[in-house]
């Protein structure tokens, strides 16, 4: 049976989380969007009435901020926390995210530029009443994204999987978490988080929507190159020590590498006749010392991974119910 067939859980206080930096073009209508939205569902009984929407201006110098409490004057349903620099948008949304934990029943992220389809947020809903706790979005395809964009992320995507990093391929950050997943993640205490796999890793039950994505209609992209590389980079240096293993590995091949290149040199010197005198006193040191040192920079980088682990001080299980 497919769990999401029944409704087992209520209809759920939702707070919609959006991250927003220099967005002045777009916030009035993802209030407006947003709002209606939560109001539809709130009449079919999908999402209670408490349900509201959570703004995070990440220190935008345009006047975002002005526009927002402007609005909020009009509309109770909105609520806003303002960063007092630009955090960038991880940080943007862990925020949102850690300011809504025990006020709402489940928390869905989004864009504010509303270039993923607001209208799955219902299918997002229905999911969590099915018993999902943590549901992602899953973009159809990437038409409408440059050319760049796409390979970049294609290459993200490989790479992250090379390095061991489980992510889901066209999945972002649009997701609904329930309040026991957001619960989950404040137990993680270090300071990047990379949340497309932590979310995976939380072991609660995952489920994913469809959607679209549609061009950005007003203002430009958030995400410049440097910003993309950064998150590549910390989702990488976060989750995994596979670049640290390559060192060992690399080490250890040089270093076997070395005791053949021993044995080589031993049979022309002993058997052949060809030896040159002096030739076997500087290469073999080469490849012996380049190994040996490469080694225990490996053996090190095993013991600064330990140590990495250690002060991440990740939860190490996360309970999902309880009986007494
Ligand atoms: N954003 C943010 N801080 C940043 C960069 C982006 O809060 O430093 C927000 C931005 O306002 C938007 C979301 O993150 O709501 C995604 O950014 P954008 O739409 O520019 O990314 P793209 O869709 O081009 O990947
Ligand atoms: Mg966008």
């Amino acid at each position: 049976m497919n769990i999401t067939d029944k409704n087992i859980r209520n209809a759920p206080t939702l707070a919609i989380v959006a991250p927003c930096f220099n967005e002045k073009e777009n916030i009035e209508r993802l209030v407006s969007v947003i709002s209606t939205l939560l109001l539809n569902m709130t009449n079919e009984a999908l999402v209670s009435d408490g349900s509201f929407l959570y703004l995070v201006d990440d220190g935008s110098s345009d006047d975002s901020w002005e526009i927002i409490k402007k609005i909020k004057l009009l509309n109770p349903k909105l609520k806003a926390l303002k960063l007092s620099r630009n955090f960038g948008h991880q940080a943007a949304l862990l925020a949102g995210l850690t300011e809504v934990t025990g006020k709402c029943d489940a928390a869905i992220s989004i864009d504010a530029d509303l270039q993923q389809d607001p209208k799955v947020i219902r299918n997002f809903v229905i999911q969590y009443k099915g018993g999902v706790d943590v549901v992602l979005g899953i973009r159809r395809d990437r038409s409408a994204d440059g050319w760049f964009k796409r390979k970049t992320a294609l290459g993200f995507y490989m790479l992250m999987r090379f390095m061991g990093v489980s992510t889901i391929p066209n999945h972002a950050d649009y997701r609904l978490l329930s309040n026991q997943a957001l619960q989950a993640l404040n137990l993680f205490p270090e300071k990047n988080i990379f949340l497309r796999a932590i979310c995976l890793q939380l072991g609660f039950r995952v489920g994913v929507v469809n959607f679209d994505v549609s061009p950005r209609e007003f203002g430009e992209t958030k995400y410049s190159l440097r910003k993309m590389l950064g998150l590549a980079l910390h989702g990488i240096t976060s989750f995994s020590v596979a670049p640290l293993r390559l060192v060992t590995f690399l080490g250890f091949s040089l270093f076997l590498f070395s005791l053949l290149m021993g044995s080589y040199v031993f049979w022309i010197t002993e058997f052949s006749g060809r030896a040159l005198p002096g030739w076997a006193s500087i290469v073999l040191p080469v490849y012996f010392i380049g190994g040996v040192q490469l080694l225990c920079l490996g053996i090190v980088g095993e013991y600064i991974g330990q140590i990495y682990s250690t002060v991440r001080n990740r939860p190490r299980w996360i309970s999902e119910d309880h009986i007494e």
